[in-house]
């Protein structure tokens, strides 16, 4: 840890900078009083508790949302069929006991609507929507190096000041629109799943066209199936999905949990995806045990459901034989599903299994043997264009009442780029990730002193349970304003050269498995033009474990002042 310039801010009061201006007058450099402690913008799972978590550490916090209400991306992805592929009883916040008893999820995954009726609750029960305004996007954050305030700048017309800048404007939250030529052309109706009308949808005896087949095409499909007269999938790469198994919550199962929350949580906490699917380290390597116990357990996973198949075997996700093996259980899978053996074929991959994010479903191959479902494979050429009446694909025009794009989002930086971020010397922070994300910990950018992102690029965010990753990103950054606030430091800032390991060792994590061995959104290649880099960091326990350590070491890599 360097610190320098250890400044005679000392405080225990609750706005600590408010209190000191009176007693500092004659400090130049820290005179000035910011309007509030932190402004946090988004309100999402990781912005709620982000304003819960400061306001109970006694900061003063504002919040800005672009919504119209709380909910991040459960606000926009209101499409139909949407809902959690994680269970609900660990894809919830667990910072309250009482919170974690009381709250009854009706399925064992939620829908969207159940996840946002969840939110509202925790931001009343809280008290939190005193701290936030909604329909207001911040256009910039800019350092004020002289007063060491950043000045944050709405689409409204407000200005306002704060000492910290908690950026948690969510991974998956900026959708990604193809340019696809002739979209103007075009006269019916359109959708972005990521941006779907709040007045709902109805598709009753319209031709639909969707493009797009992952997690979220796969969870629309089966639904717009029901509704439309007829829907015509448009596929450019084939999924790996497997059954997610959803029903009404297994009231045995919630008491079980229920019986010792705070244990099961704990016992996760340290689980490669801070979920209960644990992978037994002593279990066999694939090719350990015999062809018929590997058809055997992964008949098992088929049964079971969830994210089963990842932990399958030990070496599943890490040896390409093995990976092999279990993607060619799933296409097994699928083409004793889907009757007509054209289009069996054509809905199994080839990639690597979740190289891309696997998904799942309910009923989705299924989904196919319907009369009036059709898959028009677009593998060759893509999607050409869009006409007048509908897409033309494939040397043929396919007339359509209504398209769904589902062809998902501009991950991790596509938010924190629509904010003109500046940071000491007026350095863009677009500029400095020309090249690809750059941080430490997935929590600051060097030059960016008091500037945090939860879940930022560089975090196991998206590899791991998303809300308890907030959680632990909102506790560590409480836990550093703390740390400052007792020691009367003004900046925390990430050092350059911190930052340049931690990129390195993002990268390396990544290389050791086959997560770099397809096209994917978390490397950027789904956005024409994008960076190429891995931007999450594999390794969820690693991660949680590296954080500990900094702290312990007084925030190694971080430098005071
Ligand atoms: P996605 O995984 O990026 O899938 C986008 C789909 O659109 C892909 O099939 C892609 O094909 C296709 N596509 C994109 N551009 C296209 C083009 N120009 N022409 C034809 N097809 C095109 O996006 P997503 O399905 O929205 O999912 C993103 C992530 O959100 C998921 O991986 C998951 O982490 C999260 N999610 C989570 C849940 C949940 O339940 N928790 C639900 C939904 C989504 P290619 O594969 O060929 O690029």
């Amino acid at each position: 840890m360097v610190c320098e310039n250890a400044a005679p801010i000392i405080s225990n009061g609750p706005i600590f900078e408010r209190m000191n201006e009176k007693n500092l007058s004659s400090t130049k450099t820290y005179s000035a009083v910011p309007d509030f402690d932190a402004i946090v913008v988004g309100s999402g799972f990781g912005g709620i508790y982000a304003v819960h978590k400061l306001r109970e550490l006694g900061f003063s916090v504002q919040l800005f949302e672009r919504g119209s209400d709380i909910g991040g991306t459960w606000y926009w992805n209101r499409y139909p069929g949407a809902r959690c592929d994680a269970p609900s009883l660990q894809y919830s916040y667990q910072f309250s006991e009482e919170l974690q008893q009381q709250w009854e999820w009706p399925e064992t995954y939620s829908t969207q609507g159940e996840i946002l009726k969840y939110l509202d609750h925790v931001v009343e029960r809280f008290g939190l929507r005193s701290a936030m305004q909604f329909n207001t996007s911040v256009e910039s954050a800019v350092y004020d190096e002289e007063k060491n305030l950043w000045t944050i700048r709405t689409d409204r017309g407000t200005t306002l000041t704060a000492r910290y800048c908690i950026l948690a404007t969510g991974c998956l939250s900026t959708k990604n629109t193809p340019d696809f030529p002739g979209l103007s052309d075009y006269t019916g109706e359109w959708f972005h799943t990521s941006n779907w009308p709040h007045e709902g949808t109805d598709f009753t005896g319209k031709t639909v066209g969707i493009i797009g087949t992952g997690s979220t095409g796969i969870q629309a499909i089966p639904v717009l199936a029901e509704q439309a007269r007829h829907l015509k999938v448009f596929q450019r790469t084939p999924q790996y999905s497997t059954p997610a198994r959803n029903g009404p919550m297994d009231k045995a199962d919630e008491a079980r949990i229920k019986a010792e929350y705070a244990a099961f949580r704990a016992r996760n906490y340290r689980q490669p995806v801070a979920m209960d699917i644990t992978i037994d380290r002593s279990a066999p390597k694939t090719f350990e045990v015999s062809e018929s116990e590997r058809r055997q357990t992964y008949e098992q996973c088929w049964e079971n459901g969830g994210l089963s198949f990842s932990v399958a075997f030990r070496d599943s996700s890490v040896n390409r034989d093995a990976n092999e093996d279990v993607s060619q259980f799933i296409r097994e899978k699928i083409a004793e599903i889907v009757k007509d053996p054209v289009t069996a074929r054509a809905l199994q991959p080839s990639h690597i299994y979740a190289c891309k994010r696997p998904c799942l479903d309910t009923n989705y191959f299924e989904t196919y043997n319907r009369p009036n479902v059709t898959l028009v494979d677009v593998s060759e050429n893509g999607v050409e264009r869009l006409t007048q009446k509908g897409i033309f694909a494939n040397g043929e025009e396919h007339e359509l009442d209504c398209i769904v794009f589902a062809t998902g989002f501009d991950a991790f930086t596509g938010s924190l780029n629509l904010i003109d971020i500046r940071g000491r010397g007026q350095l863009r922070l677009k500029d400095k990730w020309s090249l690809g994300p750059r941080s430490y910990l997935g929590l600051q950018s060097a030059d960016f002193p008091n500037l945090f992102t939860v879940t930022g690029p560089g975090s196991p965010s998206v590899l791991a349970n998303m809300v308890t990753a907030i959680e632990q990103h909102v506790n560590w950054i409480g836990g550093c304003l703390d740390h400052m606030r007792e020691r009367g430091y003004a900046t925390v800032e990430a050092l350059q050269s911190a930052e340049d390991q931690w990129v390195e060792q993002v990268r390396m994590a990544a290389e050791r498995t086959l997560f770099t061995a397809c096209d994917n959104w978390y490397q950027g290649a789904n956005v024409p033009g994008k960076p190429r880099g891995f931007v999450p960091y594999v390794d969820w326990p690693g991660y949680v474990r590296i954080c500990e350590s900094v702290v312990e070491k007084t925030y190694e890599g971080f430098k005071f002042s």
